[in-house]
């Protein structure tokens, strides 16, 4: 294990506890595109799923491992609660994967052993090595955590991390559950278990935490310094409540800051070495992707990676800036793989120019997807002289949503204006091919397409978030629509970008309306398409 305790691993969640916010669901493909940029960002660690909660959380987690979890890929991990079905069906799931690991856990803290265990301390003692040993005799790379150790009483997480040990952990991850402790008392917790648990030498010491108090990259940064090998993190910070620890910021922490950090890893403070596999050029393309996919928008005053992280908006800054960038700039845009918006295709740039340019941006298209692209491409060019990466983003992550269609747009028309009622007609084709037409009026042009397509659709729903934001600048640009809506507690979330905003409302619309359409068949009331009374 020496070898590893003088770096960093990142270990990312993006895929299990991410995807526990609130409507940040994924599909199995959405889920299998994130795994890849997240191999391609260079993370340790993929938690790719929680096998045993769904066969769809199965055949992710599973995939991943086939796919992505390469002899140079990122270990492939699956979560399993302490019981022996749990973990088996862990095992089985990242079984494809050239290393894989099993991520099994317990309650630790009183208030949890009480309330939602009902067992004792010496229950719990003797369920670990039970289950631990089980896991061990199933793969080699065994994470254990004790949930809510931060709440727990040290002498008994001492006692719990020194059995889980001796029972086959590689790895033990101490998390802040509830998003509760300080950096101070996090920092002294991790050393407590360095100084009192007998056999840690024999693992790495893993965090989680969550950021209900906004601490939780802080506290990760002390863990650091006491003794933690790996960090738990997600993309954008997604994840319950208030996130987890965010990944681009201990990154670029541990990154701008290596010369504090270096001393605490047994390193010359001077040493430039990384401390972490992470190919930093890879942040903001990666954050971008999870946004879209999970619907969840990156506030702009987001450090590392929201819009305004690295725009200087008063005089004296760019002034500053111009004259020399580190007056006010701690790191460079490029660092996180934000060129300057570089114009990269035109008008007549052809199909080889543009795969050539998507497989540079790390997109490996099917034939199929590829073809569809191309054809956007082409459409956006009439419209917009220059097109820049960001414009191909746009396009790739528009055209090769995985979400299946039941509902096409075929036309959306809208007539609107200070003089006018807003009214918008929609033509939507079903997979029988049939197309259904339909009209409404509505408070503005956006309401009034949200208001057909509905009365295509008929899938009661109520929109909890609408919001539109340019892709690039220029009153040409793209916009990029992002939605949210709510079906019986549940809620989906739809992405597209046109340069009409129109289009593009109702194209997110409908995404988000698919969505919900294939949850809905997989359950045991299918809702089909209504086709009566159509115009
Ligand atoms: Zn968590």
């Amino acid at each position: 294990m020496a070898n590893e305790q003088d770096r960093i691993i990142i270990f990312d969640t993006t895929l299990r506890d991410g995807e526990q916010s609130p409507g940040a669901t994924l599909n199995v493909d959405e889920k299998l595109t994130i795994a890849k940029a997240l191999a391609r960002l260079g993370v340790d660690v993929i938690e790719a799923g929680f096998p045993r909660a769904s066969t769809g959380d199965f055949e992710a987690v599973q995939k991943i491992a086939d796919q992505v979890g390469t002899e140079n890929g990122p270990t492939i991990c699956g979560l399993a609660r302490a019981t022996k079905e749990d973990i088996r069906q862990a095992a089985e799931a990242v079984k494809p994967a050239a290393k894989g690991r099993i991520h099994t856990f317990i309650a630790t803290s009183d208030i949890h052993l009480e309330y939602k265990l009902r067992k004792t301390r010496q229950e719990v003692l003797a369920i670990i090595p039970e289950m631990v040993g089980y896991a061990k005799s199933l793969i080699n790379d065994i994470e254990f955590s004790p949930e809510d150790a931060g709440r727990s009483d040290p002498e008994f997480l001492y006692q719990v991390l020194e059995v889980a040990i001796a029972s086959g952990a590689t790895t033990v991850n101490i998390p802040d559950t509830v998003g509760y402790t300080t950096p101070e008392e996090f920092g002294a917790l991790i050393r407590g278990i360095k100084e009192n648990v007998p056999n840690i030498d024999q693992a790495i010491i893993s965090v989680h935490g969550h950021n209900d108090l906004g601490l939780a990259v802080a506290n990760f940064l002390s863990a650091v310094q006491n003794g933690a090998r790996q960090l738990e993190c997600t993309i954008n910070g997604i994840g319950e409540r208030a996130g987890n620890a965010a990944l681009e910021e201990l990154v670029m922490a541990l990154y701008v800051r290596r010369g504090f950090y270096n001393p605490f890893l047994g390193r010359p403070a001077e040493s430039t070495e990384p401390l972490c596999n992470i190919d930093t050029t890879q942040i903001y393309k990666t954050s971008r992707l999870v946004s879209n996919l999970t619907g969840m928008l990156v506030q702009p005053n987001k450090a590392i990676v929201g819009a305004n992280a690295f725009a200087h908006e008063s005089g004296i800054h760019q002034d500053g800036v111009l004259k020399h960038r580190l007056t006010y700039e701690i790191m460079d845009a490029k660092s996180i793989g934000l060129t300057k918006n570089l114009i990269v295709l035109g008008k007549h740039s052809g199909r080889h120019a543009f795969r050539d340019r998507l497989q540079t941006l790390g997109y490996d298209l099917s034939e199929t997807d590829l073809n569809k692209a191309f054809l956007r491409f082409k459409d956006l060019a009439d419209k917009k002289k220059e097109i820049s990466d960001l414009d191909l983003e746009a396009i790739v992550n528009d055209e090769t949503q995985h979400v299946p269609e039941l509902f096409h747009l075929e036309l959306v028309q809208v007539s609107c204006g200070d003089r006018a009622r807003p009214t918008a007609t929609v033509t939507l084709r079903t997979p029988q091919g049939e197309e259904l037409t339909d009209a409404a009026i509505g408070t503005g042009p956006v309401d009034a397409v949200y208001k057909a397509i509905n009365r295509v659709v008929n899938i009661p729903n109520e929109l909890i978030e609408y919001s539109v934001k340019s892709v690039t600048e220029g009153i040409d640009a793209m916009g990029e629509v992002t939605i949210r809506l709510r079906h019986e507690g549940r809620t989906f979330s739809g992405h597209a970008a046109n340069t009409d905003i129109i289009v593009a409302s109702a194209r997110a619309y409908i995404s988000a309306l698919n969505r919900l359409s294939a949850t809905l068949n997989q359950t045991e009331n299918p809702i089909h398409p209504q086709t009566a009374a159509l115009a």
